[in-house]
């Protein structure tokens, strides 16, 4: 359907959930009409709580594992669950949201003719042999391991956009996410960052699984957020994937003494066994970011840290309304 407003329709699923929330705000901001679809599994209303008065902005409880008819003009696919906690969940949703939810939305991409971006992950290069992780690096996927819902999911979805690039011209664009933390994570989330400054604040345990020498290379979510929308607002002939996330890398040992010095707390370090698959390193190149998008990330993770940790003290004390 013509678009008869000078605002672009944009459309983000699991736009209740961390990234899509503040993907939301940008929107908004910058004078678009913003339709979020969520099947609240991981995502809340609190995170878009304060949108929900725009008339620029529409909220949707749909699972995108159904089809969906609305007329847009860009799709930002970031519905499904991030956390290995939760993902594992109900792994085989997990599939079925990535597998499912891509068919789904590129249909709707190749009938409303919208541009469409795959939030994928650094999960698809799995344990990486590789190191740091260009975007032409294959990957290294256990397919029958407790991760691979989530993996092979993202990996079929990125099948699927470029099955449909190819076959029915849809224009797509692939991020390749790494790590990336910041407000509004749940404090229940299970990943690293929110663990850490959950049990610094409440002084308990933190809980390294492993011996904690496993690195992760960690982006604040504003610098993730405007790599995304700078990838999106790319010509038809650029479709990734490209590497987003910080190439700053820390032992999680590291990260879990950075915490408790930041927040004061006096919480000690006690070891968890380490889950399967649990990839030993990571750490994007993103040169080809830096090329393409003239991005690189502008917030180091002390600063980072420093702004979720107010966030979470702010949530955790019962100071947000
Ligand atoms: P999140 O769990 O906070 O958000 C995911 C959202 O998707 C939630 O609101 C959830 O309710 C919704 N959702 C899940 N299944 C759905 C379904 N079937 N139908 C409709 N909605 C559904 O996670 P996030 O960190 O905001 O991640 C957003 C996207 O970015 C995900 O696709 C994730 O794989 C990708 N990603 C994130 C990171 C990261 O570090 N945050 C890294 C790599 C990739
Ligand atoms: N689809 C959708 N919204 C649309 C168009 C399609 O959800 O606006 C779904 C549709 O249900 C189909 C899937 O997307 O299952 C793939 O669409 P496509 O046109 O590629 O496949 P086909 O309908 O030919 O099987
Ligand atoms: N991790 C940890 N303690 C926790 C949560 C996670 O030591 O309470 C480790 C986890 O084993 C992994 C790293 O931190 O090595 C990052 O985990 P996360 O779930 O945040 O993301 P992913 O493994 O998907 O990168």
């Amino acid at each position: 359907m013509q678009n008869y407003s000078i605002r672009k329709r944009v459309l983000i699923t699991g736009g209740a959930g961390f990234l899509g929330s503040h993907l939301a705000d940008r929107m908004i901001a910058a004078g678009h009409d913003v339709l979020v679809v969520d099947n609240f599994y991981t995502g809340t209303k609190d995170n878009i709580r304060h949108l929900l008065g725009n008339p620029h902005f529409e909220l949707m409880r749909h699972d995108v594992t159904f089809p969906l008819y609305v007329e847009v003009d860009e799709i930002y696919n970031l519905a499904c669950p991030a956390s290995p906690v939760h993902y594992q969940f109900d792994p085989v949703q997990t599939t079925k949201t990535s597998v499912h939810g891509a068919i789904n939305l590129l249909g709707l991409a190749k009938r409303t003719k919208a541009k469409i971006l795959q939030a994928s992950t650094s999960e698809v290069y799995g344990d990486p042999e590789v190191h740091p992780q260009v975007e032409t690096y294959w990957g290294h996927v256990n397919c029958i391991g407790i991760r691979a819902c989530y993996d092979e999911g993202k990996r079929c979805a990125e099948t699927l956009f470029f099955d449909y690039w190819r076959q029915h011209k849809v224009k797509i664009k692939v991020i390749r996410i790494f790590n990336t933390y910041g407000p509004r994570m749940h404090p229940n989330d299970g990943r690293v960052v929110s663990n850490f400054i959950v049990q610094a604040l409440r002084n308990e345990d933190i809980t390294l699984y492993g011996d904690g020498n496993q690195t992760r290379s960690f982006c604040y979510v504003d610098d993730l957020i405007e790599g995304m929308i700078r990838l999106m607002n790319t010509g038809d002939d650029v479709t990734g994937p490209v590497n987003v996330g910080n190439p700053g890398e820390f032992t999680i040992r590291e990260l879990a003494e950075k915490v408790i010095e930041l927040t004061g707390s006096s919480s000690k370090l006690v070891f968890k066994p380490l889950p399967q698959d649990d990839p030993r390193q990571r750490k994007p190149d993103i040169t080809l970011a830096k090329s393409l998008l003239g991005w690189q990330p502008t917030i180091a993770l002390e600063a980072g840290l420093k702004k979720t940790i107010a966030y979470f003290d702010d949530l955790l004390s019962g100071r947000f309304g």
